[in-house]
């Protein structure tokens, strides 16, 4: 599935002003791959919001529209640890909402503020990626220390607080993104054990369907061979050159790409599988 299921008239919202801590069912429909998991009352799962604001935030760029998404993990080795980084002033650093291991979810800057998640990024001829998006951290200690599975329960908040945001602005499926798509020389983060397919099956992202597994083999390594390779990377939205063998740069980008639509082998390499993956992404979002 790769387009939005409208959102069922009992889905909750998350108010701009709301201060207070409450629980709210989400409403099980939306979560289909993850209602195994839910509560056995048919109530779906139980997610907590919070606010716990930081002060690393300031004003939206005038004229801006919010129209990405980016997706994080924290990267840190324990949550209380990446909580307070992200409220420390020292740090400079924020995301509009942590999503935790349990599924529990902090608002720590309103929707409607810049947060600061991205830094040096790139994504479809835009940069000051902050002043345009929203940013979730999601809490795993990542490749640094310990990557692990994100628990259902995680997953399944992560994926309705995205329909909740998704409700309240116009952000193409396609510019719901990783950090380490928007900065793939210096991030990899949410990383290859990120359920992007699942997400995508519940209304949140693009995955291309039936794409067969053609593996890791014939991989293109000169120009001529990978010039529809970073065209076709460059047009999903991508920073690459348009010229050139694989390089250090290119294989970078490869890899991100990989995270996101290729979990299976991330290689670096522009090998028969990925082809096929970028092929099937590029004809989701309409390049030929
Ligand atoms: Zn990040």
């Amino acid at each position: 599935m790769t387009q939005r299921e409208p959102l069922p008239p009992s889905s909750g919202r998350v108010g701009e002003g709301g201060s207070t801590s409450h629980l709210r069912a989400v409403p099980p429909s939306p979560l289909v791959r993850y209602a195994a998991q839910a509560p056995s009352s048919g109530e779906g799962v139980f997610i907590h919001i919070r606010d716990l604001p930081s002060p690393n935030q300031d004003a939206r760029p005038d004229g801006v529209p919010i129209d990405t998404l980016i997706l994080h993990y924290t990267g840190m080795q324990t949550a209380q640890a990446a909580i307070e980084r992200l409220r420390d002033p020292a740090a400079h650093v924020s995301s509009h909402y942590v999503v935790d291991e349990d599924g529990t979810v902090l608002r720590l800057v309103p929707e409607a503020r810049r947060a600061f998640h991205v830094g040096v990024s790139y994504w479809r001829g835009n940069t000051e990626l902050n002043g345009r998006s929203i940013g979730i951290e999601i809490v795993n200690p990542g490749h640094e220390w310990g990557y692990r599975d994100f628990p259902v329960l995680q997953l399944a908040a992560v994926c309705d607080l995205c329909l909740e945001i998704l409700s309240r602005h116009a952000i193409p499926a396609r510019n719901i993104v990783a950090h380490s798509d928007v900065a793939p020389d210096r991030k990899e983060d949410p990383g290859e054990k990120f359920d992007w397919e699942g997400l995508a099956r519940n209304g949140v992202g693009l995955w291309p369907d039936d794409v067969p597994d053609l593996g890791t083999g014939g991989a293109a390594r000169d120009a001529a061979r990978l010039r529809d390779v970073r065209r076709v990377l460059g047009e999903i939205g991508y920073r690459v050159m348009r010229e050139g063998p694989l390089d250090p740069a290119l294989a970078a980008v490869l890899r991100a790409f990989q995270r996101h639509w290729r979990p299976e082998a991330v290689t670096g390499q522009a090998d028969a599988g990925t082809l096929a993956r970028l092929l099937g992404v590029a004809r989701l979002v309409g390049i030929k």
